[in-house]
């Protein structure tokens, strides 16, 4: 057998909600809005909006509440916190997806097996979001949205100056520079390696809460500008812009070509497929995933000492396969509606 349903004992159950804690009283993620979510991070798919209480990281409850407004109910843990529902304790740790992401290690005050869901994660360096931290547990719940051997991600630093690089060129050439990319974490942590020497920075409209969130929160980022009407000049030629691919091919985007046009350019962990870029309609493809790739995932379920994994998103029946046969773990799959492939969010 390739995989095995959890049975009804376990600590997390998956609904049509998501994932469930009964004990607990709780869900991880919902799909849906529910009573109490406990919540990884700030992307809305796995924060859906009208939840009557978010649990989750202080930075996290500040993108959501910039996102859907002040009167949200949060009760936010500080990390490694423990705190208890029902009759389980639950405390959070860094995942390193982006800022204030975070697992999630769940215990029955009874004792049994411990749970962690890494929610999306990587162990990748990235300055604007705290270090994944190694969290020991019996069973793991890990993402695979790039869970196959084929995802390996050149080292952060590179494809950065990368991007400066092409940034210079074009500048000389008066070529206005557009970088699409995922509107919170990616897109901050896009900003953070950028050099503001090289010309100005303009921001969609899309990324100005975001972006204010993570400079509240202390994370170093250059000065940018809303790219707009009025910075248009500032912006043509020399400028580089980053917005949601939704701003692709838009008038809005058109406005901001340089005397020599436009170059743009999609930053993603599915660059690395050939085709892709092509797909996209992009003249460069940035690999830059705030996913872990192949060796990445292997490495967190490996420091977890979990013998027990369940797999989620993505690459599901490989990555789970591959776990069993080679790692020899007991592994499952768990189903997930959620869009796995070529999302926003890679
Ligand atoms: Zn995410």
């Amino acid at each position: 057998m390739s995989s095995s349903t959890p049975i009804p004992t376990d600590l997390l159950v998956p609904t049509a909600k998501g994932l469930y804690c009964e004990r607990g009283g709780f869900f991880i993620d919902p799909r849906r809005p529910v009573a109490r979510a406990i919540t990884t991070h700030a992307h809305t798919d796995h924060a859906p909006p009208g939840c009557d209480q978010y649990v989750c990281t202080p930075r996290t409850a500040d993108l959501i509440r910039s996102r859907y407004g002040p009167e949200q109910n949060f009760l936010t843990l500080e990390w490694g916190t423990q705190h208890q529902f029902g009759e389980v304790m639950v405390s959070l740790h860094p995942a390193g997806h982006i800022m204030g992401s975070a697992q999630i290690r769940i215990e029955a005050l009874d004792g049994g097996p411990v749970w962690v869901v890494t929610g999306d994660c990587k162990d990748d360096d990235d300055p604007t979001t705290e270090a994944f931290e190694s969290v020991p547990c019996d069973v793991l719940i890990i993402e695979s949205t790039f869970g196959l051997p084929i995802y390996h991600w050149p080292e952060p630093e590179t494809v950065l100056s990368q991007i400066n690089d092409w940034w210079a060129t074009n500048a000389d050439q008066e070529r206005t520079c557009v970088v699409m990319t995922y509107a919170v974490g990616k897109a901050q942590r896009l900003l953070a390696g950028l050099d503001p020497n090289i010309g100005p920075i303009g921001i969609h409209g899309a990324l100005v809460g975001p972006t204010e969130v993570y400079r509240a929160a202390g994370i170093e980022l250059p000065e940018t500008i809303r790219a707009g009407r009025d910075t248009a000049t500032e912006l043509q030629g020399r400028g580089i812009i980053v917005c949601p691919p939704s701003a692709a091919g838009t008038p809005w985007i058109r406005r901001f070509s340089g005397k020599d046009g436009m170059e743009t350019a999609f930053a993603s962990g599915w660059m690395a497929v050939r085709g892709r870029q092509r797909w996209r309609g992009v003249d460069r493809g940035f690999i830059l995933s705030d996913h872990a790739d192949w060796n990445g995932l292997l490495n967190i379920v490996r420091n977890s000492k979990a013998k027990r994994v369940g797999v989620t998103h993505g690459s599901t029946e490989a990555f789970s396969r591959y776990l069993q046969e080679f790692e020899g773990l007991e592994s499952f799959v768990l189903g997930d509606q959620r869009a796995t492939s070529d999302g926003d969010d890679g």
